[in-house]
C-alpha cells in the first residue's frame, strides 16, 4: 500500500509541506514527477532552459534520495498526467496521492480532473499551500472580496502573519517512509533527450546561495541594473527549489523592502486566482478596447533589442542571451512596447513567457497589466516612462547598456525606431480616445 507525492513547482526535499504529510500518511511514499505533455508540447525551443533547470533539480532529488541514509529513489513518467494516475493505480495498490497547490487555471482544472477520477476509485487526492505563505481566501477585505490594491493587500498580508505560517516543515525526520530503491522496477530517471528536449549548455541558473548583503542593502542598489541588487531568486521561488518559508523568515529580519516584494508575487497570484480572466483579457475591460497598432516589425525590432533605445535594446539582449532581465528594465522595455509602439500587452507577455527562466504567468501577467495600465494597481495610463530619462538615472555610467549592446558607439546602432514625443502624445490620445465612454 502506497501514497504517492507528486512533485511539480516545489523541486526540493525540505520543508516541502505535501511531502510532509505524505510521509506522515503511514503508507510508503513513493515520490513521482511527471513531464507533462499538455506543458511540453508548448515549447518550442528544445534547448529550452527551464526544462534543463528541471532536469537538474530532480538530479538532485534522485540523488538525495539515493543517498544510503534514505535508499530510495524517484519515480519519472511522461505524458498526461490523467493517462499516468491510470496507469499507476493498475499498478501498484495506491491509497493516497499528496501534492501541493497550483494556482495556475490549467493547473486547477488537471487537478480537478484527476482529483475526480481518484476518488471514484476510493483514493484520495490531498493538496496542501507550499508556495506562497498566504493564498486563496486568507487575505481578504473586510466584505470579504479580495483586495484589488497592493497596499491595503500587503497591510491586511502583514496583519495576519503569525510565527507559525513561517516554520518549516521537517520532511527529514521521515524521510525512512520513502519506497526503498530494492523495488527499482518503478524508479527510472529518463535524459532530457528521451523526453524530446537537449540539455542547454548555460542554462545561466543563478545560485540559491546568494550574498546576504544583497538583502540588507536592497534599497540601495535594487534599481540598478548594473550592479548585483537583486537576490536573482525567481527562478528558484518559481521552481520551488527553495522554500518560500526560509525565504521570508530570512527577508523579515532582513529587509522590510525586500519582504514587500515578496508579497507583490503573491498579490499576483491571489489576483489570478480570483480573477483568471486576467490571462487573457484587461483586468479593467475597458482597456481591451485600445486599438493597438501592432506593427509586426517593430515588434520583431523590440524583440530583437533593435529598437535604438539603449536601455530597452539591452534589456531585451540580456533577456534573448541570458533568460533574465533586471526588474527596472522589464519596466521600461514593457512600457515601450504598449506604449511607445502601442503594441499588445499580450505580445510582449507572451514574449517573456517563452524567454524568461522565471517566468511565471501570475507575476509575468501582473506586470505587463501594470505596464500597459490595464490591470490592478497598475501605472495610470498617462504616465509614458522616457527611456532616455530612465537611462540616466538607473544607468548614469552606461555600463549595463555597455555590456549588452556592444556595437554602442559604431554606425551599426540603429537610429529610435520611433521619436519619444510624437509616440508620447500618439498614446496619450489613443487611450483617451478608447477610454473615455461615449
Ligand atoms: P528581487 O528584487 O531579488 O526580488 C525577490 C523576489 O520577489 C523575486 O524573485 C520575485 O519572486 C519577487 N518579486 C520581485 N518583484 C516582483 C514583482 N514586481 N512582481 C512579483 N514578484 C516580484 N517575476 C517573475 O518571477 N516571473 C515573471 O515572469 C515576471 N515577469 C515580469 C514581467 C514584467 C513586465 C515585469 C515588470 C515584472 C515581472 N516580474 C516577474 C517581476 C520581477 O521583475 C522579477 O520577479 C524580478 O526581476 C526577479 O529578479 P530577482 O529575483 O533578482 O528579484
Amino acid at each position: 500500500q502506497l501514497a504517492i507525492f507528486w512533485f511539480r513547482r516545489d523541486l526540493r526535499l525540505d520543508d516541502n509541506a505535501g511531502l510532509y504529510h505524505a510521509l506522515r500518511s503511514g503508507f510508503e511514499v513513493l515520490p513521482l514527477f511527471i513531464y507533462d505533455t499538455e506543458i511540453l508540447d508548448d515549447l518550442e525551443d528544445k534547448n529550452d532552459a527551464r526544462l534543463t533547470m528541471i532536469y537538474r533539480y530532480l538530479k538532485k532529488i534522485k540523488d538525495e534520495l539515493e543517498d544510503k541514509k534514505i535508499s530510495s529513489s524517484l519515480c519519472i513518467k511522461i505524458g498526461k498526467p490523467i493517462a499516468i494516475y491510470k496507469e499507476l493505480i493498475e499498478k501498484f495498490d495506491i491509497k493516497e496521492v499528496y501534492t501541493n497547490h497550483d494556482y495556475e487555471p490549467y493547473a486547477k482544472v488537471r487537478d480537478e480532473e484527476i482529483k475526480d477520477f481518484l476518488e471514484k476509485k476510493d483514493i484520495h487526492f490531498k493538496t496542501f499551500k507550499d508556495q506562497v505563505i498566504f493564498e486563496k481566501n486568507e487575505v481578504l477585505k473586510d466584505d470579504q472580496t479580495p483586495y484589488v490594491v497592493y497596499t491595503p493587500y500587503s497591510r491586511k498580508w502583514k496583519a495576519a502573519l503569525k510565527p507559525y505560517h513561517l516554520k518549516s516543515y521537517p520532511t527529514e525526520k521521515y524521510f525512512d517512509n520513502f519506497i526503498k530503491l530494492n523495488k527499482s522496477e518503478v524508479f527510472n530517471f529518463p535524459t532530457l533527450k528521451e523526453i524530446g528536449f537537449e540539455e542547454n549548455q548555460n542554462p545561466h541558473i543563478p545560485s540559491t546561495d546568494f550574498p546576504k548583503e544583497i538583502i540588507k542593502n536592497y534599497e540601495e542598489t535594487r534599481d540598478f541594473p548594473a550592479k548585483e541588487g537583486t537576490s536573482r531568486l525567481s527562478p528558484h521561488l518559481r521552481f520551488g527549489t527553495i522554500s518560500i518559508r526560509k525565504l521570508a523568515t530570512l527577508a523579515k529580519e532582513t529587509n522590510e523592502k525586500y519582504f514587500n516584494e515578496l508579497i507583490w508575487r503573491e498579490f499576483y497570484m491571489t489576483i489570478l486566482y480570483h480573477y483568471p480572466k486576467v490571462v487573457n483579457n484587461a483586468f479593467r475591460s475597458n482597456y481591451d478596447k485600445i486599438p493597438w497598432r501592432n506593427n509586426e516589425t517593430e515588434f520583431e525590432k523590440w524583440c530583437q533589442g533593435k529598437t535604438g533605445y539603449p536601455l530597452v535594446d539591452a534589456g531585451m539582449r540580456q533577456l534573448n542571451e541570458t533568460g533574465f532581465m533586471h526588474n527596472r528594465v522589464r519596466m521600461v522595455v514593457a512600457s515601450f512596447l504598449t506604449k511607445h509602439l502601442l503594441i499588445d500587452w499580450r505580445w510582449g507577455e507572451a514574449y517573456f513567457a517563452k524567454k524568461l527562466l522565471d517566468y511565471e504567468l501570475a507575476s509575468n501577467n501582473g506586470g505587463w497589466q501594470w505596464a500597459a495600465g490595464s490591470g490592478v494597481d497598475a501605472a495610470p495610463y498617462f504616465r509614458v516612462f522616457n527611456p532616455e530619462s530612465q537611462l540616466k538615472k538607473f544607468d548614469k555610467n552606461q555600463k549595463y547598456i555597455r555590456t549588452w549592446i556592444k556595437e554602442y558607439d559604431t554606425k551599426f546602432y540603429p537610429k529610435p525606431i520611433v521619436e519619444h514625443k510624437m509616440a508620447r502624445e500618439r498614446v496619450l490620445e489613443t487611450y483617451k480616445k478608447a477610454l473615455t465612454p461615449l
